[in-house]
């Protein structure tokens, strides 16, 4: 089968001089995002830890079927490839197969999250004869204990079930991905055996202290010799997908490969399940919404014409880290782990691997530690898919 490539710049091997021009080119903005992440319900049968929508139960006020097709309409028009659909768990949306077909038809590929549980063995066997639909198993330990701290208890079970039936189905390249974190960085080999194992490719992305991951942040993020084992072995392993979410660790030498930059309102935004566009994922907070595309004019009116995406496509200033030699590469790292963590949006990242980070967050408050990105409390149960 052909599966979409992410267009997303993970993992783009570019010459310096190419990165830098593409580069500036994003800051500025594009007339339509390269990764735009739909969370279509934050229904979800788990309750993950360290999830970044604090998900779990449905908000009322989602956007109805013929909503989301009129997105996918708009998405259409704007020539945006592909989204990225997530939660919540998306597939407990009763008509979450549905639109992912309506997409497909319409021109806009799907990659979607998945924590497994929708994933039987029919479901795995259409999957592996659509051209235009991609999967990723989130999983964050290699083995059910270290998974399933975070996860919850037989979440792993339910993922290894997920990624036998896409084997089964001859379903190639579906992506594993694993948020990094304290007690599984020392498994990344596993990971990727894992990954051999089920023709599958390597995702891994940063942990951040968004939703709840900002009540765990202190338990689980990496420590500071984890981070850099960590770059040196996304060094030895470039084939290795990253979303780009490490581009701090590059202040400790070769640039990994991407394009380095936060992208959030640039390139990257994310809609909740309610039509609110934030700039990113990681920024589910009122200072970072956009817009609704229930507005007028739609998600095409906010990615083009609101004042915060203006905002955050001008030239930021390099702040309190104006001095340090590595700026170029670091950027100052991510503005969501910044500001969860409450240090100024200048300031150093949180995981500044000089160690200024930790400077930074002693010296002010945590901005939203605890804050419960979930709206209502509609408690659904498992739906079944259709
Ligand atoms: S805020 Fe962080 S996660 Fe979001 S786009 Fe920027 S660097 Fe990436
Ligand atoms: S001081 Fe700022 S630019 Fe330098 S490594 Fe730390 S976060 Fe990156």
């Amino acid at each position: 089968m052909t599966l979409i490539d992410n267009p997303r710049p993970d993992n783009l091997v570019l010459s310096p001089v190419k990165r830098s021009g593409l580069a500036d080119q994003m800051k500025a903005g594009l007339d339509a995002p390269i990764c735009l992440t739909w969370e279509l319900t934050y229904a979800c049968n788990l309750q993950c830890v360290h999830c970044l929508s604090s998900s779990g139960r449905r908000d009322p006020r989602e956007l109805t079927t013929d909503e989301c097709e009129a997105v996918i309409d708009e998405l259409q028009r704007m020539q945006v490839f592909y989204i990225n659909i997530g939660g919540g768990e998306p597939t407990v949306r009763k008509d979450f197969w549905h639109l992912v077909h309506y997409a497909v038809d319409h021109g806009v590929g799907v990659k979607f999250s998945t924590n497994g549980s929708g994933i039987d063995a029919t479901v795995a066997e259409q999957l592996a004869h659509s051209d235009y639909v991609d999967v990723q198993i989130s999983i964050d330990g290699a083995d059910a204990e270290t998974n399933d701290h975070v996860r919850g208890n037989g979440s792993f079970a339910t993922a290894v079930e997920a990624m036998e039936h896409l084997r089964a189905a001859g379903f190639e390249g579906f992506k594993i991905s694993v948020v990094m974190t304290r007690h599984n960085i020392a498994q990344v080999d596993d990971f990727r055996a894992m990954a051999d194992r089920y023709g599958a490719q390597l995702r891994l992305t940063r942990f951040r202290p968004s939703g709840r991951g900002a009540d765990s942040w202190d338990d689980l993020h990496p420590t500071d010799q984890q981070q850099r084992d960590l770059y040196h072995w996304l060094i030895d392993h470039p084939d290795v997908l990253t979303g780009d979410s490490f581009f701090h660790l590059s202040a400790l030498g070769e640039a990994l490969p991407g394009l380095n930059l936060c992208g959030a309102g640039r390139v990257v935004c994310l809609i909740d399940p309610i039509g609110d566009v934030y700039a990113c994922p990681f920024v589910l907070h009122d200072e970072f919404l956009a817009g609704n595309v229930r507005d007028e004019g739609g998600f095409a009116q906010v990615w083009q014409q609101s004042d915060l995406f203006a905002e955050l496509r001008q030239p930021q200033s390099a702040g309190a880290c104006a001095s340090c030699g590595h700026f170029d590469a670091c950027q100052g790292g991510c503005m969501a782990a910044k500001f969860f963590t409450g240090i100024p949006l200048d300031g150093p990242d949180p995981e500044c691997v000089l160690g200024h980070g930790e400077a930074a967050m002693d010296s002010v408050a945590r901005a939203s530690v605890g804050k419960d990105h979930s709206r209502t409390a509609v408690v659904i149960g498992r739906k079944p898919i259709g």
